[in-house]
């Protein structure tokens, strides 16, 4: 695992994973630590293990069965039950800013539970207070996942916004 400070208000975490099960175990103890309601911004390419990841953190959000777990692919969001409500968005079949609305984000976002959000650079917006994680494949069963996260001061400054 490798450290770096990004600016001032961010820390930038690498963490190397060779198995599927060292990528959902990595999720399982990022949702320990994550902030309710918060969200998590998650980016890779197809495969790279998004699902993977979101299933572990569903895992260590208290979710009873996390196999449950799967991309929405008819709806753009998921909704799981964990110590809080899981919101899992998929924007991969985001058809614009209209279909992005009909997801009902506002209603969720920054209000309760958690959000867990593949393909994130499709949102029209930023949210200072996410935990981003970029997921690149380093071949064959090797992902490194590039996380960075809020700083808590940042965190406390900051207001919720976008949606
Ligand atoms: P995405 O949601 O990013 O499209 P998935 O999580 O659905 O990706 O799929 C990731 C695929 O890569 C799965 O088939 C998984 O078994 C495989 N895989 C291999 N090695 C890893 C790893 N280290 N971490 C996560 N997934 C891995
Ligand atoms: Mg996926």
């Amino acid at each position: 695992m490798t450290t770096s400070a990004v600016g001032k208000n961010r820390k930038s975490v690498q963490i190397l994973t060779k198995s599927p099960e060292e990528t959902e175990r990595v999720g399982e103890k990022i949702a320990r630590s994550l902030p309710v309601p918060g969200a998590v911004l998650l980016r890779g390419s197809l495969g790279a293990g998004k699902t993977t990841l979101t299933r572990g953190m569903a895992r260590g959000l208290g979710m009873a069965d996390p196999n449950l777990v799967s991309s929405p692919s008819f709806t753009l969001v998921n909704i799981y039950q964990g110590v809080c409500p899981i919101y899992h968005v998929d924007l991969y079949r985001l058809q614009g800013s209209r279909d992005l609305y009909s997801i009902g984000l506002d209603d969720f976002l920054g209000r309760e539970g958690v959000t867990i959000v593949e393909w994130s650079e499709r949102l029209s917006f930023t949210l200072p207070e996410a935990t981003e994680i970029e997921i690149e494949d380093a071949g064959d069963d090797r992902r490194v996942l590039h996380v960075l996260s809020p700083s808590k001061t940042r965190a406390k400054r900051e207001k919720w916004r976008g949606a």
